[in-house]
């Protein structure tokens, strides 16, 4: 393990950016935090949870996926992507960590979508252990350990020094090229707040909220509950949800004529809208409590049920502190589960 006196801890940033594009969670308005391409001086957040996920850095919300040049009845195929340099993103969380687990198995199995992988390829994860979780987390739920980040290096932040694990090639290639700011430890302060960090998850109001009764094959079960009627009775649609989680993965493709050619753009979208998946033929979901129980079902039973139990839900809490109405997947846990938190 790598240490890293905070001191020194923008030298490190500076010597990362060095050769890489460094992202790092920094603090914007009323106490909130995204993340922000790396520039000299910049102040690593230590809120817990940005507003938006890592997940933009690997699938952007708006990417302009190529160009068509006309010419006559010539036809120019241009390919706009441009991530074939490796970049860091430093201080990411356990929950969304996970998150890329589910996306890989959506957009690295065939027909594998080359602008995501490319990034994926490129992208080094640095996690952090997470000092302070919130009352709204409940990745304990899906089986992450927030006191034990997966990722390409993990650090643990003390009041300090950053300590540094790496965990992959990426992650030790990244660490080699350190050495310079930071030190060899006996990693004795990392594991002592890894203690710490769990007994702080054990106390959470969500620590024993349950995934059990949800799942592979639960379709029947829940699909024409009554539940759905009360819980989507108040949605608004608003699509927020879908757009602070860092595991949705849907979008729409849009061409836009230009003077002299098409310009192809790819943008997410939201189960949540009335014009989602809208076709020739129709609406395929007519009401909100469809689209509702759409969304909600897909976290937690049609993609486990395609995907080997994993639920496509990693407890980050962003729903439960963002809908405008209160709503989220923890309470339709509970409606739908049956689910006594005590
Ligand atoms: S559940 Fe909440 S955030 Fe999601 S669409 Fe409905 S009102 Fe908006
Ligand atoms: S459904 Fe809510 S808690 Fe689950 S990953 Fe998405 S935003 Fe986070």
């Amino acid at each position: 393990m790598r240490k890293c006196l905070l001191q020194n801890q923008n030298k490190l940033f500076d010597q990362i950016s060095s050769f890489a594009s460094l992202y790092i969670p920094v603090e914007t308005t009323g106490g909130n935090a995204s993340f922000k391409k790396y520039e000299q001086g910049m102040v690593m957040s230590d809120v817990l949870k940005t507003d938006r996920s890592p997940k933009d850095l690997f699938f952007p919300q708006t990417e302009n996926l190529m160009e068509f040049k006309t010419s006559g009845k010539n036809i120019e195929v241009i390919d706009n992507r441009k991530e074939s340099e490796d970049f860091v993103v430093f201080g990411v969380r356990g929950c969304d960590v996970k998150s890329f687990e589910v996306l890989d198995r959506v957009f690295l199995v065939e027909p594998v979508d080359t602008y995501y992988a490319t990034r994926r390829e490129h992208g080094i994860i640095v996690s952090m252990a997470c000092g302070r979780p919130a009352e709204t987390c409940f990745c304990q739920t899906f089986g992450i350990d927030a006191s034990a980040p997966e990722g390409d290096i993990v650090c643990y932040k003390t009041e300090d020094a950053l300590y540094l694990d790496a965990k992959t090639e990426k992650g030790k290639n990244l660490l080699s090229k350190l050495a310079d700011v930071t030190e060899e430890s006996d990693g004795k302060e990392a594991l002592k707040q890894k203690e710490q960090i769990k007994t702080v998850l054990a106390k959470l109001p969500l620590a024993n909220l349950k995934a059990d009764s949800f799942g592979k094959d639960k379709t029947k079960e829940f699909f024409d509950a009554p539940e759905w009627q009360i819980l989507s009775k108040s949605c608004l649609g608003c699509g927020t949800c879908t757009f602070v989680c860092p595991t949705c993965q849907c979008y729409d493709i849009k061409d836009f004529k230009t003077k002299d050619g098409v310009q192809r753009f790819r943008c997410w979208d939201s189960c949540m809208y009335s014009e989602f998946t809208k076709m020739s033929a129709g609406q395929p979901r007519l009401t909100q409590l469809e689209r509702f129980r759409q969304r909600f079902m897909h976290k937690l039973v049609y993609y486990p049920t395609n995907n080997d139990g994993l639920f496509s839900c990693v407890g980050c809490g962003r729903c439960i502190s963002k809908c405008p109405i209160s709503m989220n997947i923890v309470k339709v846990m509970k409606a739908l589960g049956g689910i006594d938190n005590e």
